[in-house]
């Protein structure tokens, strides 16, 4: 498979060059030059299969020319290894209609395990044996950060230096990352915020006196293998649920877009899928523009589900770009405009492309509500994300023979006290890490100025320099 840009100014690269660029060179983001497709059979006979066998098939398409079906199935096997959950992502039933998709049965309790877990083994592969050698950095407000380190932790060929705004993240937070003591992973704590932290690691990329000396890399989820390892569990659940013969609907808690993207590009492929709801929090700009065609950029607020505090969503440029009938120039001269007027209009015509997308706003009073209900009525604690999206399902008018399945994003051990309040119950830490309060923590903090992170950076990083 080649991948192009969005911004059809890029030259097409393979599976592994992708994987290891992240971004396009043009500012684009990489799609596949054409959606596979699966037919009803297909599917069918995936049925049954284990979650890291049907990985490998789902992606088979995708990595072709640069891994091997058996390749990619012993790379899966050794990604969902890791979960605690044999299922990998067990699917819990709510009533006759509502399911939960539980999506964090990972090592650190948040569905990026999903995606990340495998992207740690891809670098790891596509590294080895080679003269290449990796130096991600990222800045995190919480859950990616964590997901990232475990993900390259101890790998050959591959370091990875975090930023995250000191004293600004929630203790178990700042612990899952900083505990983990593998000579290749670098916590740096920056007197900042997290935007001062993401606007260094940008300016990192265009700087060629750290980005020549070091080759650096991306993890966040504009990554493509990242979303490519999503599309498996719309699979997974559907096929349990009688799929591909029976249609179902999912509710993605949303925020960069990655996630319910996946459930998309799993339609693409001839899944039978009814609908997809965008479930946002207050921070609301895809519902705007989803119902109202108005993709424009406003304040962000804090909420209870932080990791979807987001304005401007990423991934949402690789639907744009279906949406533009797949037309990089077309899809570039938008990007670069809503770059600089900070919003776009989606007309009726394009949002036509795009009616699986239902979208749905949740605020804060109506997702406590939500986990405190789904306490009552169904005995089981779900976190602030989730609830947002159990909320927009049940809000859907859906035939009663479609089953719904809301996508668990996190684990309710992650926000205890959000969790606690709502539902007067403290769910306790899985024992898988379980002693998180009594290691080693270790981090550099720096002030919150350019100069100093980018020369630490550069004065500790342990890879080769080209
Ligand atoms: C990252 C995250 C989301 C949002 O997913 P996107 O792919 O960015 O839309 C939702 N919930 C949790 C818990 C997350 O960590």
């Amino acid at each position: 498979m080649e991948y192009i840009s969005t911004r059809g100014n890029s030259p097409a690269l393979n599976f592994a060059d992708v994987t290891l660029a992240g971004l396009a060179p043009d500012g684009g983001l990489f799609v596949p030059e054409h959606w596979p497709r699966f037919s009803s059979d297909e599917i069918a006979a995936m049925r049954g299969l284990p979650y890291a066998q049907l990985a490998a098939k789902i992606m088979a398409p995708f990595v072709a020319g640069s891994l091997s079906e058996a390749e990619t199935l012993e790379l899966c096997e050794a990604a969902y290894g890791s979960f605690s959950h044999k299922g990998v992502t067990p699917l819990v039933q709510l009533d006759q209609q509502q399911w939960i998709l539980e999506l964090f049965h990972g090592p650190t309790l948040a569905f990026k395990d999903v995606a990340l877990q495998l992207v740690g083994h891809l670098f790891e592969k596509f590294l080895s044996g080679s003269e290449k050698s990796l130096t991600i950095v990222g800045a995190t407000s919480g859950d990616t950060g964590s997901a990232a380190i475990d993900a390259v932790a101890g790998r050959e060929n591959v370091e990875i230096f975090m930023l995250h705004p000191h004293g600004r993240i929630s203790d178990v937070q700042r612990r899952q990352m900083t505990t983990i003591l593998a000579p290749n992973v670098r916590n740096i704590a920056i007197e900042g915020s997290f935007d001062d932290a993401q606007a260094m690691i940008k300016r990192m990329f265009s700087d060629s006196e750290i980005n020549g000396p070091l080759q650096l890399s991306a993890v966040n989820s504009i990554n493509w293998a990242r979303l490519m390892a999503q599309i498996v569990y719309y699979f997974y659940a559907a096929l349990q649920l009688g799929g591909p013969e029976k249609k179902i609907a999912f509710s993605v808690p949303t925020g960069n877009f990655g996630d319910v993207f996946a459930g998309y590009v799993a339609a693409q492929m001839g899944l039978p899928i009814e609908r997809l709801v965008v479930a946002t929090n207050v921070n609301d700009i895809l519902f705007r523009a989803l119902s109202k065609g108005d993709y424009s950029v406003g304040n962000v607020y804090p909420t209870a589900s932080p990791s979807m505090d987001i304005q401007v969503s990423s991934n949402f440029e690789r639907l744009l770009f279906d949406l533009e009938g797949r037309d990089g120039s077309t899809t570039g001269a938008r990007m670069k405009w809503f770059e600089q007027m900070g919003k776009m209009v989606l007309s009726s015509d394009l949002r036509r492309n795009a009616s699986i997308f239902t979208a749905a706003r949740v605020d804060e009073d109506e997702m406590a509500r939500t986990m405190n209900m789904t306490h009552q009525n169904y005995d089981m604690i779900i976190d602030p994300h989730t609830a947002i999206g159990l909320h927009a399902a049940q809000q859907q008018d859906l035939p009663s023979d479609i089953a719904m399945v809301t996508l668990a994003t996190a684990h309710p051990a992650k926000f205890r006290d959000i969790v606690e309040q709502a539902t007067g119950q403290r769910p306790a830490l899985p024992s898988r890490i379980g002693n998180l309060f009594e290691r080693e923590e270790r981090y550099d903090v720096l002030p919150g100025d350019y100069e100093s992170v980018s020369q630490f950076i550069l004065n500790n990083a342990r890879n080769g320099r080209k």
